[in-house]
């Protein structure tokens, strides 16, 4: 890659990496037509994919406790509305349970009844932007204010409102021959910039193309898809996938890379990722000096779980830990350029090995 490259990179994104890209808001639109004037201009074809969907958007949410206030957000796709109870760790049915944000437990929450969902980040002191599917009342609080709920009586407001959103997802192709997806969400958690989750590889994703575009001798087609609304259940991806797929062999999905803890998720949610492909991912990032380790995150989702369900053989790429996910520490400036740079050339290095053993 050249350096001239990289340094446009690095210089372009920032506008889009500061701005916050939660699906229907202003932002999100001003990301989207700074994506596609970008690929104007370096004369890149694209087609984009235009497709709705409904949630629940989260307004704002506080608890009282005694005559004290404490601030709270919703998750997306929360319920609305007032609940009281006691805010408990070991929660028993009519309490609002009280959960750390990464390791909360729905079936249990499910079969207890509980009123309402509090949670906290405890490896950061801030808020966490968190999505649930279930029809749940769920907020997050920052850890400093847990002495202030926990095992106290309280109110809990939730303000969320349904809408229709307008997304999105841009689709460009390269090459002839079976498909390759190459994929990179573009949206963010509401209030966040998403910078390491996931704007900084969904912008690299054009520069991949354009360097790959200069000497293609791949026997493959690579079908670059840059998609919407995965924060808010892989949408994106699942609306690319109602049509029929025909001959597609690989998926590589780049969620959170470009922070100091590069990592192959082998294993997540769905099972099991491609070992062969994460095995020469992790061969290649070596040779090029990214030590990416092999990681199983079993509570890790992303877009290429619904390609993984169609029988694609899925590589994801990513980083283990990534503390800052979903809270406003995921800006611009926790960007690991050393590292992002790294990414780019083991991920340009491995599409263009594709066919090779
Ligand atoms: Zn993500």
């Amino acid at each position: 890659m050249k350096s001239e490259t990289y340094e446009e990179l690095r210089e372009r994104s920032y506008e889009y990496l500061t701005l916050n890209r939660f699906p229907g808001t202003k932002e999100h639109k001003e990301a989207k037509s700074i994506i596609k004037n970008l690929l104007r201009e370096k004369g890149i074809p694209f087609v984009e994919e235009n497709f709705l969907v409904k949630k629940r958007v989260p307004i704002g949410a506080y608890l009282k406790v005694n005559e004290h206030y404490i601030r709270a957000f919703p998750f997306v796709g929360s319920l609305s509305g007032t609940f009281e109870g006691y805010v408990k760790e070991n929660f028993v049915e009519g309490d609002i349970a009280l959960q750390e944000a990464k390791s909360i437990n729905f079936e249990l929450i499910k079969s207890k009844n509980v009123k309402a969902v509090v949670c906290y980040l405890n490896s950061l002191d801030h808020i966490f932007y968190g999505g649930v599917q279930e029809d749940l009342a769920i907020v997050s609080i920052k850890k400093s204010d847990l002495p202030k709920v926990k095992d106290f009586y309280a109110k809990l407001y939730v303000k969320s409102k349904e809408e229709v959103i307008r997304c999105s997802n841009i689709l460009l192709e390269l090459g002839k021959g079976p498909v390759v997806y190459l994929v990179a969400h573009m949206d963010t958690k509401p209030e966040t910039y998403g910078a390491v989750d996931n704007g900084l590889a969904s912008f690299i994703l054009p520069y991949i193309y354009q360097e790959l575009r200069e000497d293609f001798r791949i026997p493959f087609r690579i079908r670059v898809l840059i998609t919407d609304c995965e924060e808010v259940g892989l949408e994106g991806a699942k609306h690319h996938l109602s049509k029929v797929i025909k001959h597609a062999y690989y998926c590589l999905n780049l969620d959170g890379i470009g922070w100091s803890s590069p990592a192959i998720i082998y294993r997540d949610s769905d099972g099991y990722n491609d070992y062969e492909l994460s095995e020469k991912f992790y061969r290649i990032a070596k040779q090029v000096g990214l030590e990416a380790q092999l990681k199983a995150v079993p509570s890790a989702k992303s877009d290429h779980i619904p390609f993984k369900k169609l029988g694609l053989k899925t590589l994801f790429l990513s980083s283990h830990p990534l503390p800052i996910r979903h809270t406003i520490c995921d800006n611009y400036d926790a960007i690991d350029w050393q590292i992002a740079r790294l990414w780019f050339v083991a991920i340009l290095h491995f599409l263009k090995n594709l066919g090779r053993t």
